[in-house]
Parts: C-alpha cells; sequence; structure tokens
C-alpha cells in the first residue's frame, strides 16, 4: 500500500460556493457555511482520533463578514487540544474573490468534539505532539475557552437553580 506523509491533526478544504448555497441576495446562507464547518470538524477529529467522533459543542460562530454566490472557502483545520477523549478543532475561515484576487478572512470558530467507538461510547484519543510556539499558545487558548465553559454552564445551572427556589411554583 502506498502510503503518504499527511499531517495527522491539520486540514484544509476548499469549497466554490454554490447558487444553492444563498438566500434571495446572492449571500451565502449562515447554516449553510455550518454545516461544512461541521463536516470539517468530523474530518479532522476523526482523522486524528482514527475513530468516529461526534460535536460535543461549537464555540464563536460569528457571522459578521458576508461571502458571496461564487467565492472560494477555504476551512484551515487544526487540532488545538486534545484531552482523554475530547478535542478542540480550530477552523479559520478563509474568503477568496476569484475576480478581484482578493482574500479576507471571514471568521473563525471551535468545535468541541468527542471520539467515540462503535456503541457510541467516549473512546481514548492520541496525545497531542505539541512542536511549535503557536501550537503551544493555541493549546493553552484552548485549555481557557474550556475552563470559561464549564465555568459558563455551572453559573448558568446556579442561576437556575436560583430561580426554581425563588419560584417553586414555576415549571419554566
Ligand atoms: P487563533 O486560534 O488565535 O490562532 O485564531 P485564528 O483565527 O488565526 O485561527 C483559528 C483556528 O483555525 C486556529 O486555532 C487553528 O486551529 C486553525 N488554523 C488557523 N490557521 C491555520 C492554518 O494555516 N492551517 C490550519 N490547518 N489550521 C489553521
Amino acid at each position: 500500500m502506498e502510503t503518504h506523509n499527511l499531517s495527522s491533526h491539520e486540514l484544509t478544504l476548499t469549497v466554490l460556493m454554490t447558487p444553492d448555497m444563498s438566500n434571495f441576495s446572492g449571500k451565502v446562507h449562515g447554516g449553510a457555511i455550518l454545516k461544512k464547518l461541521d463536516e470539517v470538524a468530523y474530518a479532522c477529529a476523526s482523522r486524528y482520533a482514527g475513530s468516529y467522533v461526534v460535536t460535543l459543542s461549537v464555540d464563536q460562530v460569528i457571522f459578521k463578514q458576508p461571502i458571496n454566490v461564487g467565492e472560494l472557502v477555504t476551512f484551515l483545520a487544526s487540532i488545538n487540544y486534545a484531552g482523554t477523549s475530547s478535542m478542540e478543532v480550530g477552523i479559520k475561515v478563509v474568503a477568496e474573490n476569484i475576480q478581484q484576487r482578493s482574500v479576507r478572512h471571514t471568521n473563525s470558530c471551535y468545535f468541541t468534539m468527542v471520539a467515540v467507538n462503535g456503541e457510541g461510547r467516549p473512546q481514548k484519543v492520541p496525545e497531542l505532539d505539541i512542536t511549535t510556539p503557536l501550537q503551544q499558545l493555541r493549546f493553552e487558548k484552548a485549555q481557557l475557552r474550556r475552563k470559561l465553559r464549564k465555568q459558563a454552564m455551572e453559573e448558568e445551572d446556579s442561576a437556575t437553580r436560583e430561580y426554581l427556589r425563588q419560584n417553586p411554583e414555576s415549571t419554566r
């Protein structure tokens, strides 16, 4: 079997934005981009883990910059963090206007994916090999996001408990 030396923690996908992805004004639907982002996150995480993966959460998807039909969109994905069975996949989205030869960074987001076995139970992922200062920075920022996500969930739960304590008759 022929072997190629593909990086196991990074993945890039370029897609042409076709009219079926657009709304009435020729801009690409946020949902069409979200679907691609999820596919890219799946591909990057499952190849890294060598298993099936499921999406646990998505952070910081902000559609500030519209993307037009006819543009080439590149998704640059990388594993920023690997825990026991979870991974953070960061994705940078870049849109290219072919006629103007211009490129712009439209958004970045961070997916948390969990490796699962055939029965859907979490399974271990390989330890992340950090070799550059940029990888180290992204690893640390991913750890910080993980901590903040956990903290936000705990604070929300405690706000709900407090609401239920003050409004015991409420069924929400
Ligand atoms: P950062 O997270 O602060 O580095 O913010 P960026 O917007 O530059 O990138 C977002 C994420 O996209 C990063 O955390 C990486 O996971 C991924 N990424 C960025 N640039 C590249 C790249 O050149 N190649 C690949 N494969 N992934 C990238």
